[in-house]
């Protein structure tokens, strides 16, 4: 069921006061128009009316799609630690509440960025998997090593045999774009899966740069 609330919000610049409707969960059986608000950025997004201020709302939300068995937990943060103690803390909930065993099958996933998020939807929404999605972010960011730093590579999209990546350079300010064709990535699927992962969970995981780096270096998931 999607849940909503609302909050009365400060604006930060000018002081004004406005009523935000804050989405904590949003399932996209019973709500497909909010999937699409969400894609567009449109969810829990403080808008100031009087000076146009605009900022995401500091408020966790659980996105549910059962046809995909897909639950992305989003709980916006930049710092590392929270980060670490939130994922810590939504594992531990869960595995006591019993829920865990109620979602086998489920993709689990554990997200800090919006970014995230709407790139987890659609790597799911496109039939892929986002572990071997993150592998082959990390082989197109090393292809020039010297700049990984100062880049970000998303998924951008699945058509006609190949998959786009979008690579952003924060320093650079530019977008770049690099395709994969779809028999990279089946290949690498059937390797990951040879050497013991699933295309499943069995806990909360945070599929991230630093998951296909100890995939690369050889740790799998123990499962
Ligand atoms: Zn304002």
């Amino acid at each position: 069921m999607s849940i909503n609330s609302k909050r009365s919000v400060k604006c930060p610049q000018c002081g004004q006061m406005s009523e935000v409707t804050v989405w904590n969960s949003i399932t996209v059986n019973d709500s497909p128009d909010l999937k699409e608000d969400l894609l567009s950025g449109g969810i829990n997004m403080f808008r100031c009316a009087s000076c146009g201020y605009a900022a995401l709302m500091p408020e966790p939300m659980l996105y549910h799609d059962s046809g995909r068995k897909l639950m992305i937990s989003f709980s916006p943060t930049n710092e590392a630690a929270v980060r670490q103690q939130l994922f810590d803390n939504i594992r531990k909930s869960s595995r006591e509440s019993g829920e865990l065993q109620k979602l086998t099958g489920y993709n689990l996933r554990f997200v800090t960025d919006l970014n995230e998020l709407l790139e987890k939807i659609l790597i799911f929404d496109n039939e892929l998997n986002d572990k071997v999605i993150e592998l082959i972010k990390l082989m197109i960011l090393s292809q020039d090593i010297d700049k990984s730093e100062q880049r970000v590579c998303r998924f951008g999209k699945y058509e006609n045999g190949a998959i786009e990546f979008m690579i952003h350079d924060h320093i650079e300010n530019r977008i770049y774009t690099s395709s994969v064709p779809e028999e990279t990535y089946d290949r690498l699927f059937n390797s990951l899966m040879e050497s013991g992962v699933k295309p499943y969970s069995f806990d909360w995981e945070a599929v991230d740069g630093t998951y296909a780096t100890r995939l690369l270096n050889g740790f799998n998931n123990h499962f």
